[in-house]
């Protein structure tokens, strides 16, 4: 009797451990990690995701990957100067005063691209395309020579983002013949922002969301805090997150950086010109090795704000930056050698979580 007991307990035993198992086993297949990450290639740069404590199965992982596709192909195929196709491409080629439909989105993000312009008088100006490409840092490439003033004149006159008009259908026109755009230094920050929403719609609070640098942090980490995320020194050439000048704290808010120590040319007399061109001088702007980071409650917003400070300069950068509500930067100056200043907005060290790194620049 006692021994037949026994072994009852012996095979309920094993038979609970072999459905254990075998739950254990399905549940591993049906479900990811909970804190999956993955990065890619997109929009001509890298993207990164990671989600903290996702519920989703494989199955639901794999959709949300595929419509975080679909949002950059759907970028792509509305504003991609770089596709011959594209609603932006089919604007740039159109004639003065033509009416050029396109999406709802595209027509949103130009309309507040231009408040931007109007916001940073003209400083953020979508319309410079035209100059970027003369002075080389566009499609065409590096030129042997710096272009001539009456060059650089005639080409701004083809620019201004007053010449540019959006009905509330979403029709584009040119006022000025040869106006073009280049949402390039709006759109990383605006693809983040679409990537968190769909993210956001998958059931997600906790995720951080990162395109070519520009990134939005929700929620919080897989250790439970802000999101940390590490501010470049300004060194030339450096590759990202490598020397780092400090590192800010965010939970739900973006931050996006401009600067000229990774896209620049040196001129004949050494001048360093940045990628960034002031549209009030039709010039790149020429400043010391700076980084510019601005932190906003939405990536877009942060994106062209950083590329504007950048062109206004510290002083005035930061003068527009203390009108604007909920938003802070941070500009990192080059002084002798490794040794960096910093500059903010006059809330941001109340408003921002920031820890200072030695000039040895600790990495996370
Ligand atoms: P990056 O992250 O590459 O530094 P930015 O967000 O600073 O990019 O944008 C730079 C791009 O924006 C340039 O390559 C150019 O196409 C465009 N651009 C340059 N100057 C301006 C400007 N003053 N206003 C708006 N767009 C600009
Ligand atoms: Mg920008």
């Amino acid at each position: 009797m006692k021994k037949r007991n026994w072994l009852v307990w012996v095979c309920l035993i094993v038979v609970l451990a072999a459905f254990w198992g075998w739950r254990e086993r399905k549940f591993i297949e049906r479900y990811p990690p909970e804190n999956p990450a993955w990065n890619g290639e997109a929009l001509g740069t890298f993207y990164s995701v990671k989600l903290v404590g996702s519920r989703l199965t494989n199955e639901g992982l794999e959709r949300l990957k595929t419509a975080i596709d679909a949002e950059f192909e759907a970028v792509e195929r509305s504003m991609s100067v770089f596709r011959e196709d594209s609603d932006i491409s089919i604007f740039n080629r159109a004639p003065v005063n033509a009416s050029v439909p396109v999406d709802k989105e595209f027509a949103g993000l130009l309309k507040r691209a231009l408040e931007i312009s109007d916001m940073t008088g003209g400083a953020f100006d979508p319309t410079v395309g035209p100059l970027v490409e003369l002075w080389g840092f566009g499609r065409d490439g590096r030129h042997a020579h710096t272009p001539t003033d009456e060059r650089i004149q005639a080409v701004r006159g083809k620019t201004g983002w007053q010449k540019l008009s959006v009905s509330k259908d979403g029709v584009l026109t040119k006022n000025l013949d040869g106006l073009m755009l280049d949402l390039g230094a709006i759109a990383k920050g605006y693809v983040v922002d679409r990537l968190a929403v769909a993210i956001r719609g998958a059931g997600i609070g906790n995720f951080m969301v990162e395109v070519g640098g520009e990134v939005y942090a929700s929620g919080r980490n897989s250790t439970g805090l802000a999101w940390k995320i590490g501010v470049d020194s300004p060194l030339l050439n450096a590759a990202p997150g490598k020397r780092l000048v400090g590192i800010v704290s965010l939970s739900d808010r973006a931050v996006a950086t401009s600067g000229n120590y990774r896209n620049f040319f040196k001129g004949e007399n050494g001048t360093l010109y940045s990628h960034i061109i002031d549209p009030r001088t039709g010039f790149p702007v020429q400043m010391r090795q700076t980084g510019v980071s601005v932190i906003a409650s939405d990536c877009a917003t942060a994106d062209a704000l950083a590329t504007a400070l950048f062109v206004l300069g510290e002083k005035d950068g930061l003068a527009l930056i203390d009108k604007i509500d909920g938003v802070e930067a941070l500009f990192v100056i080059s002084g002798y050698g490794v040794c960096f200043r910093e500059a903010t907005s006059s809330g941001f060290y109340e408003t921002v979580n920031y820890e200072h790194l030695d000039s040895k620049g600790q990495t996370l």
